[in-house]
């Protein structure tokens, strides 16, 4: 009731702002109606081992074109969205609403997307950020999800399991051959965290996936440092007509 009270006196205050576009909404971390409409949710039929939709139903268990003829050093990945002008908003919106319901929204669409990950993972360990990208990110919000999912699912969180070797050059106008070259030794698993991970099915959070590039360093690193398997999880992932076709 006190609580319901402070609320509501906090609303009055402050009004609710929608997650995704700051317009004003009914309640604290939502998303309105056009936000939430406009997200284009993964599901089934994808990939076995990449998570990439397909467009017509498949047997259990088949893989994309790109990941046969390549195979990551993931198990699985997944996410929960694509990222698009629709989903750019809430992703990278801190500028609306509280950061933490930002991060509390989307770890519940981790937590529905990922179940199955989450519930199978021995650890769970967020993809670095790089110091000289805090300005503009002011925090690491893959950290700040993998802490939340691993105290929802009461698994292991080895928040410094991977650090960022050397700044990598921006990865926006890359190649995937590029991003790859680029990332290539970037991620390294410290001494003291390998003794946590060894044979581990180590679970990777990061907020998007773009062209895999960096979870791909980031699985290899801990594959290399005894980790027993690596999935990956994110909340949207980028989903191109330029990227790899099935
Ligand atoms: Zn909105
Ligand atoms: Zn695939």
């Amino acid at each position: 009731m006190a609580t319901t009270a402070a609320r509501a006196a906090l609303d009055l205050v402050l009004p609710p702002r929608c997650l995704g576009c700051g317009d004003r909404v009914a309640s604290q971390g939502e998303l309105c109606a056009r936000c939430w409409t406009g997200l284009r949710w993964i599901e089934e039929p994808c990939c076995a081992c990449c998570g990439r939709p397909f467009e017509h139903e498949i047997e259990p268990g088949a893989q994309c074109g790109a990941c046969m003829a390549e195979p990551p050093s993931y198990d699985r990945a997944r996410a929960a969205f694509a990222y698009d002008p629709q989903s750019r908003g809430l992703v990278l919106g801190f500028k609306h609403g509280d950061r933490l319901e930002t991060a509390e929204f989307l770890a519940g669409t981790l937590a529905r997307a990922g179940r199955r990950l989450l519930v199978e993972a021995d650890t769970i360990a967020p993809v670095p950020l790089h110091r000289l990208r805090l300005w503009w990110r002011t925090y690491n919000q893959a950290a700040v999800l993998s802490a939340m999912l691993a105290r929802r699912f009461a698994k292991p969180h080895a928040a410094q399991a991977i650090r960022r070797r050397r700044h990598t050059r921006s990865q926006g106008r890359l190649s995937s051959a590029e991003r790859r070259a680029n990332l290539r030794g970037a991620f390294v698993v410290p001494e003291r965290a390998r003794q946590e991970l060894r044979g581990r099915r180590v679970l990777l959070i990061d907020d998007v996936m773009t062209t895999g590039a960096t979870v791909e360093a980031c699985a290899k690193a801990l594959l290399g440092a005894g980790a027993g398997a690596v999935d990956v999880l994110t909340a949207a992932r980028v989903l191109r007509a330029d990227s790899p076709s099935l």
